[in-house]
């Protein structure tokens, strides 16, 4: 396992801190340490899965329960009403640096089209 690879488990151990904004039994949220936007939160689910590639059916129900979190979460931070984008980062064409799948709730600004 990498270094970057440990990282989140890290933090879902407070073994290194981080801004945590919601906690449950399955998923963990924090900020950013680098936000892209004024509002950048990471979505991650307790359970190690690597990439969206290493999603399983089991996993399914995780994975709504991660988009789920972020609809709230967008609601809580007031980006609900102007919009906002949610990203998984798949390997590194898709340009991902930590291997513990996160999703990325990014708002409160004009956000590059693509
Ligand atoms: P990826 O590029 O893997 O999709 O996204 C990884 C994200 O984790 C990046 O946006 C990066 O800024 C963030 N990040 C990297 N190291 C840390 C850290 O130690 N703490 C927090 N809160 N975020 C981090």
């Amino acid at each position: 396992m990498s270094q970057n690879e440990d990282l989140f488990l890290k933090i879902i151990n407070r073994e290194i801190p981080a801004d945590i904004v919601y906690e449950d039994d399955k998923v963990i949220a924090f900020k950013d340490i680098s936000p892209s936007a004024p509002v950048h939160l990471l979505i991650v689910p307790l359970k190690h899965i690597k990439t969206t590639d290493d999603i399983q059916a089991e996993d399914k129900e995780l994975i709504g329960h991660i988009v789920f979190v972020a609809t709230k979460l967008a609601r809580e931070n007031n980006i609900a009403e102007s919009g906002y984008r949610m990203q998984f980062n798949c390997r590194e064409h898709g340009g991902q640096m930590v291997y513990h799948i996160h999703l990325h709730l990014v708002g409160g600004k004009q956000l590059p089209h693509f």
